[in-house]
């Protein structure tokens, strides 16, 4: 058996498994101090976003505490003015360029921040239109802050189907499919693990969608009805291609 890892968070003593992030290690202790956007408990950890940073004495730099591990003797603080600078800052150049009318998780954080939008004026809204292109979701990127789960979750994380990953840089930089294929001409299997780790209503169940757009019942079964009659077609389609060497 091997030794515990000893730390402080916040002055509290704790005690956990090697190997731990510091973010496991506060939940543990019962710290509620970190928020966190991209990271995803059945997803691998990444430190995309950064909104989970913390002050690690000894280090130059805030850490990312969801990808970093806890080691013997460091001692965490995980909400000094620098760290909640940093935090606000991140949530208002997102709330200035993203629609996050469907992520109220985010919202909350922006009020428990104080962060204010209004900071980057001159930031413009990422507008993208919505793609319905598939009988069980929809993608409506403007609503993405490429927290990167549902390319995890594709991948390795989960699936090892590949449909999708991040495309464009910098301002442009977006998820997409290869080539920006219709998502039933790529290798998407349609199982909606993707749909499932989105936290801001980027990618939503189709059926939801379209009771948002005020159609009826009967209206949203023929239209996802047919659907799915496309989707046999491009089925056929593409069992009808020669074998991939
Ligand atoms: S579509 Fe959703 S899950 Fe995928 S990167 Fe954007 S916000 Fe994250």
């Amino acid at each position: 058996m091997t030794d515990p890892v000893n730390l402080t968070i916040d002055g509290i003593t704790v005690s956990v498994e090697p190997g731990t992030t510091i973010l496991k290690a506060a939940r543990q202790a019962g710290i509620d101090t970190i928020p966190t956007l991209c990271y995803h408990d059945y997803c691998t950890p990444n430190g995309l976003c950064r909104v989970c940073v913390v002050e690690v004495e000894g280090s130059r730099t805030l850490i990312p505490s969801c990808c970093t591990k806890a080691t013997e003797g460091m001692k965490v603080t995980t909400r000094t003015p620098r760290v909640e600078r940093a935090r606000r800052t991140l949530l208002e150049m997102l709330a200035s360029t993203v629609d996050l009318s469907d992520a109220p998780d985010v919202q909350e954080m922006i009020g428990e921040y104080s962060a204010s939008p209004q900071r980057f004026p001159e930031a413009a809204p990422r507008s993208y239109p919505v793609l319905d292109d598939n009988p069980m979701y929809i993608r409506d990127y403007a609503k993405c802050i490429l927290c990167w789960r549902c390319v995890q979750v594709c991948a390795e994380d989960a699936q090892f189907t590949y449909a999708i990953n991040f495309s464009g840089r910098g301002f442009d930089t977006r998820i997409d499919t290869f080539y920006s294929l219709p998502i039933l001409s790529t290798t998407c299997v349609v199982c909606g693990q993707c749909v499932g780790v989105c936290p801001t209503g980027a990618l939503k169940p189709k059926r939801e969608w379209l009771l948002e757009q005020g159609q009826s019942m009967d209206e949203i079964i023929a239209a996802t009805v047919d659907d799915r009659k496309l989707r046999k077609r491009s089925d056929r389609k593409r069992s009808a291609l020669p074998p991939q060497s």
